[in-house]
């Protein structure tokens, strides 16, 4: 894994962390089952890196979003943005708060 690969996740990340989290969930599919969907899109990377995602060990670079977007049938753009669809808080916690469901969390109220 390569210095670039570790450090603090940006927003961004994290929303596609949580989002390809989110997603496998709700599909149950295990790590081999994105894997195999990855492999076929000519995007391979190994279940022990998507468990490297999930833990925010490991950051997704452009094509591995592009890849996860197309085994997801999801857009881009979905993968980028907080959770909208989240039944707790629809994608918008409360200023200052955390939603316990989705992990999203709301900048405080100034
Ligand atoms: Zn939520």
């Amino acid at each position: 894994m390569s210095e670039a690969a570790s450090g603090p996740l940006s927003s961004a990340g994290n929303n596609v962390r949580r989002n390809v989290r989110r997603l496998r969930e709700q599909r149950h599919w295990g790590y081999r089952d994105v894997e195999e969907r990855l492999a076929r899109v000519g995007r391979a990377i190994p279940a022990l890196g998507l468990s490297a995602i999930d833990t925010g060990q490991r950051h997704v670079d452009v094509d591995d979003l592009v890849a996860l977007a197309a085994v997801f049938d999801t857009g881009i753009e979905e993968l980028l943005l907080p959770p909208a669809n989240c039944r707790t808080c629809h994608g918008a916690p409360p200023p200052g708060f955390r939603c316990m469901e989705c992990d999203t969390s709301a900048l405080p109220a100034s």
